[in-house]
């Protein structure tokens, strides 16, 4: 795919006042088009638009215009077409993770952003694309002069109930150090490997973090999986992913999920379908990972489906989301955040961390805008076995980055193992001190006995986990 982005400043202005014009001289036209009639003036009008925004934006006539806030650049061109971006899978020169010969569609956007006279806010919260528009002509409504309804304002909180006696949310309330680990479900319809690896960390974490499908893998469904760990006494964070699904689905399962007792969401855009073991499968991202938020902080907040219909009992979920300090561009990372806390992130779980500088940097603009003060922010952590895993991981899982210096510690090491134990202890301990961070989530695949190891070699093994807090001990 090409595209013409990195347009100059001027470039971007002079489009921005031309497209700006139009709009303002467009109702001008309203006469012809009631003359002409709705459907008549929409078909020609989709012709002609398409044309000029083709040639000009490379637009891709999604029916839901974004060009006046998006610097002029159509986000529809997105690899995973994300209405809020950009994605953790950014590579480390900027590129595109789908389409690694291009620019990332979003980082040209937030580039333009800084170019114009008056910058759009790129980190406004974007509704889902309805898909029912697609084709159709945006100048009609221009023209009309009939907005949008704006995005419905949604109330800041949790909902009763997800604050329950023994919940995630309250060990994250309690102003105790929080640990996550990550748990991958089984390539089996038995559920007794995942029971048994969950058991290794049994009462040492506030909450086991079922990952769906993940790096597009298929396994055990993330739904099913949690609500067996739900059903055995564990605290199961229920991972969805908008690549596999569509917002129907998607809601279906978190209903599913929720009445088997899952209490905790976690909210992914998902890595393109390539990286996995299906790279033959059609990729949905009907919705973004900050949209899905909207979505589940609606059905929990206001008892409604997206579509409207009211829910019988609404789903009382924990939410969260997740952040990758580690990729370009870092000032873009932060604003990502704050979209996705002001979606409904209530904590936010982030990608591997092997750069302390960096995650520092990250903190500091985070402590600047007090989004730290608004969730709970947890640092993903875990043990490198060897030089060539993190080498693999830099080249073949989005959104890693493991720095020169780790890995050239790595290959020096005679136990290369026990040396990416010893990096992922220091870290920790780092972490510990870093103003604004709630805790770390670990992550090693189908590593649990090793994670146990690791939480009792950094002293949490001894802390109260999220089983202990009942909600008179913690306040709002
Ligand atoms: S890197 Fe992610 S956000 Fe950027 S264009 Fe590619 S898919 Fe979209």
């Amino acid at each position: 795919m090409s595209r013409k982005n990195h347009r100059s400043a001027w470039q971007r202005r002079a489009l921005y006042s031309l497209y700006d014009g139009f709009c303002k001289l467009a109702p001008m036209l309203r006469p012809v088009v009631d003359s002409l009639g709705m459907r008549r003036s929409g078909r020609l009008l989709a012709k002609v638009e398409g044309c000029v925004k083709g040639s000009l934006f490379e637009c891709q006539m999604c029916g839901e215009c974004l060009l006046s806030s998006t610097a002029m650049v159509c986000p529809m061109n997105c690899g995973k077409r994300l209405r809020n971006g950009p994605c953790g899978g950014v590579s480390a020169d900027g590129n595109c993770e789908i389409n690694p010969e291009m620019a990332c569609v979003w980082l040209d956007i937030a580039a333009g952003a800084r170019q114009m006279t008056e910058p759009p806010a790129v980190n406004q919260v974007n509704p889902p694309l309805d898909h029912s528009k697609q084709g159709a002509a945006t100048w009609l409504r221009i023209i009309k002069k009939s907005a949008e309804p704006p995005p419905e304002a949604v109330a800041d909180h949790a909902a009763p109930g997800a604050r329950a006696p023994g919940s995630f949310e309250l060990a994250c309330l309690s102003g105790n150090f929080v640990v996550t680990a990550e748990i991958s479900p089984p390539d089996s319809a038995d559920p007794h490997d995942l029971l048994q690896r969950a058991d290794h960390l049994r009462g040492l974490v506030d909450a086991l973090n079922v990952t769906d499908n993940a790096g597009a893998n298929c396994h055990m469904s993330s739904a099913a999986a949690s609500a067996l760990l739900a059903a055995d006494g564990h605290t199961p964070v229920f991972q969805a992913a908008c690549r596999d699904r569509n917002r129907i689905a998607l809601q279906a399962d978190l209903m599913g999920a929720a009445a088997l007792g899952v209490r905790n969401m976690l909210c992914l855009t998902g890595d393109g379908v390539g990286s996995g073991d299906h790279p033959q499968a059609k990729p949905v991202f009907d919705l973004d990972s900050v949209s899905l938020l909207g979505m589940v902080k609606g059905m929990r907040d206001q008892g409604r489906y997206a579509s409207g219909r009211k829910l019988t009992a609404p789903p009382a979920l924990f939410l969260g989301a997740t952040a990758n300090p580690f990729v370009p561009s870092f000032e873009q990372r932060v604003l990502n955040l704050e979209q996705k806390v002001m979606a409904g992130a209530q904590f936010i779980q982030t990608q591997f961390c092997f750069d302390l500088t960096l995650m520092e940097r990250f903190m500091e603009e985070v402590r600047a805008r007090g989004l730290e003060k608004r969730c709970h922010i947890l640092v993903g952590v875990g043990p490198l076995p060897s030089a060539r895993t993190a080498k693999w991981l830099n080249s073949s899982v989005p959104g890693v980055n493991v720095p020169p210096a780790v890995i050239r510690r790595l290959e020096q090491a005679h136990d290369h193992k026990g040396e990416g134990v010893r990096i992922c202890i220091e870290t920790i301990n780092a972490l510990k001190e870093m103003a604004g961070i709630r805790g770390i989530h670990l992550m090693g695949h189908k590593n649990e006995a090793l994670l146990a190891e690791i939480i009792a070699a950094t002293g949490l093994a001894d802390r109260p986990t999220a089983g202990d807090f009942s909600s008179l001990a913690v306040g709002d």
